[in-house]
């Protein structure tokens, strides 16, 4: 199985459009070691020719545009076979609504995620005919092989399990929470190594770290490197906990909880104001413990 970290950003990307903030304004600027990102998705296959997409960033059109092996093999065609969705936030859904072109497409999510998808009109963009949305249903703890549109399978194997995070922000009291809004996913080919996806995660207790044990590669929520991250820079007065994402620092961070963790370790959905995105303290500080801060097109798996 391949892999590959299509975009590495939070919600906003990386510079955000209308964010002047130190990380963005050195983007901008051309600063040496600071280099910008889309956001979050991961791509991965096991054949070669047929895709899975982890999460369907708004920024999807670029993230295929400039893969290869992402491109059309035919006048009308997508190696993209399937996507999963771990959770309804925006910046992991609004991609697919950039897919409609006629194209069939399987899309797995929890019973949560697509009553919240059914909750867009938008939807019906992607149901121009009878094929062309195969809504497939994860279920926590059940491992299914994924499939194309078709029902054809694709030599990935994909489990959810739950992780504490919380509704999309646009669904907050419109419907209630449950433990399926947001989950991380086991991803595993026929054979060779496992990789578990774990962007966004509001506290890593022994649950979560014993899940993540069980993988040879992990990609885990690197949204904020402080709690208070946001409230330091003035721009806004939530801290890391009101948007349901551990901080990397602090004794409760998942820098010390996740410490000695064994495998590969990326940080991943790094937001805009996140040190670690630049030649950094803070950056110099998770490479000395062993993680990795993922960028747009970083291997995950070779
Ligand atoms: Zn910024």
């Amino acid at each position: 199985m391949r892999a590959t970290i299509l975009g590495s950003a939070a919600g906003g990307a990386f510079p955000q459009w209308n964010c002047g903030c130190p990380g963005c304004s050195n983007v901008r600027a051309g600063a040496p070691g600071w280099t910008a990102r889309t956001q979050d998705s991961l791509a991965l296959g096991a054949d070669g020719e047929r895709f899975v997409l982890v999460n369907a960033s708004p920024d999807i059109l670029v993230q295929i545009a400039r893969t290869s092996w992402l491109h059309p093999r035919s006048p009308r065609h997508s190696p993209i076979a399937a996507i999963v969705l771990t959770n309804g936030d925006l910046d992991h859904v609004l991609g697919l609504f950039s897919l409609r072109e006629s194209w069939p497409l399987a899309i797995y999510a929890t019973a949560s995620v697509w009553r919240g998808l059914e909750e867009s009109l938008f939807l019906r963009t992607l149901r121009r005919f009878p094929e062309q949305l195969a809504a497939r249903r994860l279920v926590l703890g059940e491992e299914v092989e994924l499939a194309d549109a078709k029902g054809s399978p694709l030599g990935v194997h994909a489990r959810p399990f739950a992780l504490p995070g919380k509704l999309p922000v646009h669904l907050v009291g419109h419907g209630a929470a449950s433990p399926e809004d947001n989950v991380g996913l086991g991803l595993r080919g026929e054979r060779g190594p496992r990789i578990a996806y774990a962007a966004a995660c509001a506290t890593v207790d022994e649950a979560v770290r014993k899940e993540l044990a069980s993988h040879d590669v992990v990609l885990f929520d690197g949204t904020f490197y402080r709690e208070d991250e946001l409230v330091r820079l003035g721009l806004s007065r939530s801290v890391a906990k009101d948007m349901a994402h551990v901080p990397i620092d602090g004794p409760t961070g998942s820098l010390a909880q996740l410490e000695g963790l064994p495998g590969r370790r990326i940080y991943t959905h790094v937001n805009n104001t996140n040190p670690i995105l630049g030649p950094t303290e803070e950056r110099r500080r998770v490479e000395a413990a062993g993680w990795e801060v993922a960028c747009d097109g970083m291997a995950a798996l070779a």
